[in-house]
């Protein structure tokens, strides 16, 4: 008998009659005569709603509570894939991510799972139940209720398999695998059969939130493979996993989008140690994230110094900056939102040369403005503005012959 986790995202569990097509999934994988663990995300909108509601309630409700709060969408969800199950005759049981064992560290609202014990799931499914996890979330030491980053329930999966040593770890959702580029950006999009765990891994840290990062990073170090599939379909999907030899004969595998960046330019910044770290040190104090970092030459002993942040963190970055502004000498701070970032991704790029030629190539003949260039040892990442993403994204995926001959169907909605 094998031991299987499939975890099925919020579309795929989106409306009592989705959840009953997951409940025959889970069924049909157990009368194959596998022990089966499901892990299940909130319904789809959910979570957008619980965060909209909280700030709606308070302007700057604590993290703690922001968990308990989110954690409440996985956990009706986990009850009714449960109830659905029971009421096509199996036996389902739905567990909390505290009862399944996950122990996480104490940073609410981004925890990470700092263990697993799932001594209780190996009893159920000793007993023959499904048993139904809460994706998302875990438990401090202390038992408060923590929630692991938007898309979490990924992590969840990979760690519960890990945990488990589980046989095969499926990731069920609205699209048919990980294409050359999303679906919904690029109709012609090619679904790839396999993708090497560092592709997958730069794909989703540069936008592409098929899988969230986190997950296909505790893969890759635990060596956990894992299939992306559809829910809606029998087909199989694409497969992440260790790099194979062949791998690198693809140059490009695929381009990734994100957008709602914002670039924030100091100018005349003093040529002097330390000058950097105390830019970085301030936006840093409100645990902003910063991408894209790029500084110019020295040109009379100042530098200019661009990056990029989510736009939404732009105004808490512009007010940390102004004093620096002045402390450091700096002639002043500018920002601009409605930015995006198109990322070219594919572990050729080791062994083949000419992939940045090529890409800015295009986007200068589809007149499209390059504001910042950063690059990876198998990605290329280029700062844009956000209106032309799309056009961007289909252009540079005709420029590296990523598209699919056959005809394109479009995602679940
Ligand atoms: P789930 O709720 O199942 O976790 P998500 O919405 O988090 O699903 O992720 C699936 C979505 O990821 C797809 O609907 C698609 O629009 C998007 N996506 C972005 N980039 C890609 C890609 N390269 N391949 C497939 N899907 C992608
Ligand atoms: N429900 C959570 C979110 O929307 C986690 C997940 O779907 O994986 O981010
Ligand atoms: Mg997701």
């Amino acid at each position: 008998m094998a031991l299987i986790v499939q975890k099925y995202g919020g579309t795929s569990v989106g409306s009592p009659e989705r959840i009953r097509n997951v409940a025959q999934r889970l069924l049909e994988a157990q009368r194959e005569d596998n022990d089966v663990v499901a892990v299940i995300s909130a319904m789809a909108g959910v979570t957008d709603n619980l965060i909209k509601l909280a700030r709606e309630t308070s302007p700057q409700p604590t993290d703690r509570e922001f968990d308990v709060l989110l954690s409440t969408g996985e956990r009706a969800a986990t009850a009714l894939v449960a109830m659905a199950v029971n009421a096509l005759g199996g036996r389902a049981i739905s567990l909390t991510g505290a009862e399944a064992g996950v122990l996480t560290d104490r940073i609410h609202t981004k925890a990470k799972i700092a263990n697993i014990n799932p001594r209780l799931i190996e009893e159920l499914l000793g007993d023959g139940y499904i048993v139904v996890v809460a994706g998302f979330q875990g438990q401090t030491p202390e038992g408060e209720t923590t929630t692991l980053g938007r898309g979490g329930s990924d992590l969840s999966a990979i760690a519960l398999a890990g945990a488990l040593g589980a046989d095969a770890c499926q990731i069920f959702t609205d699209v048919d695998g990980v294409f050359s580029c999303d679906p919904r950006i690029v109709p012609e999009a090619m679904k790839m059969e396999e993708i090497a765990y560092d592709e997958l891994l730069e794909m989703a840290g540069a936008g592409s939130k098929v899988m969230q990062s986190r997950a296909v990073e505790f893969a890759k170090k635990f060596g956990v493979p894992f299939e992306v599939r559809s829910s809606f379909k029998s087909a199989p999907g694409t497969v992440a996993k260790e790099e194979a030899a062949n791998m690198e004969d693809v140059v490009i595998r695929g381009i990734s989008v994100e957008r709602k960046q914002a670039k924030v330019t100091l100018d005349d910044v003093p040529d002097t140690p330390g000058a950097a770290s105390r830019i970085f040190s301030a936006i840093a104090t409100a645990n902003i994230l910063v991408d894209v970092i790029v500084q110019s030459a020295s040109d009379r002993n100042t530098t200019d110094i661009s990056f990029t942040i989510h736009q939404d963190d732009l105004a808490r970055a512009e007010e940390l900056l102004t004093p620096v502004v002045q402390q450091i000498g700096a002639s002043r701070v500018s920002s601009h939102g409605g930015m995006a970032k198109l990322s070219v991704v594919g572990i050729g790029m080791r062994s083949h040369s000419g992939v940045a030629a090529r890409l800015f190539e295009c986007l200068g003949e589809g007149a499209i403005n390059i504001e910042l260039i950063s690059t990876s040892e198998i990605k290329i990442t280029v700062v844009i503005a956000e209106k032309d993403a799309e056009r961007a994204a289909q252009l540079t995926h005709e420029t590296f012959g990523l598209a699919r001959s056959g005809v394109a169907q479009g995602p679940v909605r």
